[in-house]
């Protein structure tokens, strides 16, 4: 479409609400600002470069690529421009006014959480990158010609405030300028000094040659070194670091470097992060999965999704491969059966890394698993054949470890006493909630190690990973599993004394499947397991939190009373005595509510429950005290 006229046009609204956030508060590092710049003028090299494969018009005789910075101090401008893809008028008011961004929301609600020294890192992140202009200039314009023939050159100019606007333009070459009219404090990038410093710390990897006239002649300012090129040996360590924040936008230093060129079918180099935290796109907004694909240095992908599993979407950086074909579409290059090849290489890869670093720096190992751990167990359900070696690659907190410390399943395993034939665990929302449940007490008593599991995924991958070096891992909260040392298990003559009142009980309390004496509790009254087949309790909450509880209603538990606890024998003398006994329903159904609560359950009715609990406690307030008079 032609543009005849001078059109004045409205923000989208979330990004009115972004400008104004990033003019009037992200002023920490507005430096960023020219990275993501020039971030975008490489991308749109890349991009035309992509194109012309297949159409070698799109090029014409303009095929030194380069991103040119020029500033003029008179008129207090600081232009960025390449001889990329360029835009069109619609290109333009859609790609940098209207466009509905899934991260833009994202955004702002993160940068709630953030403290203010990441938040410029965040617009990288989340696809802003090019209103970081609006931190440093009052006005900003864009004067932009998209490639191939037919197309002519637009101009786009906004205060960043709440409009823009879009008008016929004079720019006879394909390509982009943006000018930046810079505010009244910002004059030091206009200095050559400033923009030599800015460009070697955050873009001297870019491909493409950043230059800026000196004196009347063209200076590159960075060293367009492509590091996963070069010899292991030659790069430094903060080399690494500063090509790890440009592939991945974090702040901080990766927690191991994976670099290596790998052979077989094909060649490839491969240079791979594994990040020390989690990185921003997995904190918030919309993950991205694959490194970065380059095939014979040009830029193919930015994620190549066929070349990492999503269970490893942690991992940062790119790989390079000569042989696969450039001039075909990236959806069929995604198909290609040389990518499968690679992944495999790089999945065994990257867990040896992470089983190194455990082994190496374990402290470093658990901080990165800490953050980055419940992404990693997604691959025990997914990748069937590194199951085991992901499994190694787990810590868990258990009774026998201190709270925040954890141990492994092959630490769990070597520590089995003699007798102990399974792994055992138990899942709940909290280390609190779960390291003092009943029916943890015969595992105790045994001396039996229980993980305990509290991050939700443990749940959803654990069924699928049923046994760990030919020992089954088993939950203890479920009726078919018990544990307690022989003597503490009830006997024939308990089982048949206890038979009237179990039965009682039973028909009693509707929403429970069976009353039943317990195999496994040593200092408890009651507990509640699942009946064999049946799903766990936390499981069912986690289900039902998020929205799953269809058909979770009407599932039975198995309540288990501790033969040997005082207040279960009184009860059972108290059926014994009379079986009409009113009091024997009231204490069974507090039994069974205190058991709920204690696994972290919820009462149904809980108002029922304090008035029953009432009723026992002002009995007892009304006796004499026990040891008799009170004190004074
Ligand atoms: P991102 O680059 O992460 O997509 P930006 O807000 O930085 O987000 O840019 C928005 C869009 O504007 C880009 O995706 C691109 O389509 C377009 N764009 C920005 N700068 C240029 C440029 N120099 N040449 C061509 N297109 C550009």
């Amino acid at each position: 479409m032609s543009v005849a006229t001078k059109e004045t046009l409205e923000f989208r609204s979330e990004l009115r609400q972004m400008l104004d956030l990033i003019t009037h508060s992200l002023y920490s590092h507005e430096e960023v600002f020219l990275r993501e710049l020039i971030s975008n003028a490489a991308d749109a090299i890349d991009r035309l470069r992509f194109r012309s494969l297949t159409d070698g018009e799109l090029l014409g005789d303009d095929r030194e690529y380069a991103i040119r910075l020029v500033a003029d101090k008179d008129a207090r401008t600081l232009t960025v421009s390449d001889n990329g893809v360029g835009m069109t008028r619609d290109e333009a008011v859609e790609n940098l006014g209207t466009i509905a961004r899934s991260g833009t929301k994202a955004f702002l609600e993160s940068l709630a959480e953030v403290d203010a020294k990441s938040r410029p890192e965040l617009i990288g992140q989340f696809g802003v990158g090019f209103y970081s202009a609006f931190m440093v200039a009052d006005t900003v314009t864009v004067v932009s010609k998209a490639a191939g023939p037919g197309h002519e050159a637009i101009r786009w100019t906004s205060d960043g405030k709440g409009s823009f606007t879009v008008e016929p333009a004079d720019r006879s070459a394909r390509g982009t300028d943006v000018v930046l009219h810079l505010k009244e404090d910002k004059s030091d990038f206009l200095e050559t000094w400033k923009l030599r410093q800015l460009v070697k710390q955050f873009s001297d990897f870019v491909e493409h040659p950043i230059v800026t006239p000196v004196d009347g002649k063209d200076e590159t300012l960075n060293s367009q070194k492509a590091v996963w090129l070069r010899p292991k040996a030659e790069v430094t360590k903060d080399e690494y670091a500063a090509f790890y924040r440009q592939v991945s936008h974090d702040v901080g230093e990766p927690a191991k470097v994976l670099h290596y060129t790998g052979e077989g079918t094909t060649e490839f180099k491969v240079l791979l992060f594994i990040p020390a935290t989690r990185p921003f796109d997995l904190r918030w907004g919309e993950a991205k999965v694959g490194p970065r694909l380059y095939v014979r240095r040009v830029l193919v992908m930015d994620h190549c999704e066929a070349l990492l599993p999503p269970y490893l979407r942690f991992v940062k950086g790119v790989v390079d491969c000569a042989d696969l074909p450039l001039n075909v579409s990236r959806e069929l290059l995604q198909q290609n059966p040389l990518l499968a090849v690679i992944q495999k290489n790089l999945v065994k890869s990257v867990l040896k890394a992470l089983a190194e670093l455990k082994k190496d720096e374990p402290e470093a190992y658990a901080k990165f698993f800490v953050e980055v751990g419940s992404i990693l167990k997604e691959g025990l359900a997914r990748d069937h054949a590194n199951a085991a070696a992901i499994a190694d690659l787990l810590l868990f907190e258990s009774t026998k470890t201190e709270k925040g410390k954890t141990t492994t399943l092959s630490a769990y395993v070597d520590g089995m006493p003699e007798g102990q034939k399974e792994i055992y665990y138990l899942t709940g929302e909290s280390r609190a909630q779960v390291e003092n449940a009943p029916v943890l007490e015969g595992f105790r008593a045994s001396g039996f190690e229980v993980l305990l599991l509290t991050d939700p995924i443990d749940e959803l991958v654990l069924p699928s990973f049923p046994e760990y070096k030919g020992k089954p891992l088993r939950a203890v909260d479920r009726a078919d599993v018990d544990a307690a040392p022989e003597g503490s298990k009830p006997t024939d003559e308990e089982e048949s004394s206890f038979k009237p009142l179990l039965a009682r009980l039973g028909e009693h309390l509707p929403s429970v499947k069976e009353v039943r004496l317990s195999r496994r509790l040593t200092e408890s009254a009651s507990c509640l397991v699942a009946a064999e087949g049946e799903m766990g309790a936390h499981l069912e909450r986690l289900l039902a939190h998020s929205g799953h509880a269809d058909g979770l209603e009407g599932r039975k538990r198995v309540l288990e009373l501790n033969a040997r606890h005082p207040l279960v024998a009184a009860l059972r003398e108290l059926h014994e005595a009379g079986p009409d006994d009113p009091r024997v329903e009231l204490y069974g159904g507090l039994l069974y509510e205190e058991a709920l609560l204690s696994e972290g359950g919820r009462l149904v009715d809980p108002a029922s429950f304090a008035r029953r609990l009432n009723e026992v406690l002002l009995r007892d307030a009304s006796a004499p005290f026990p040891g008799g008079a009170k004190e004074a």
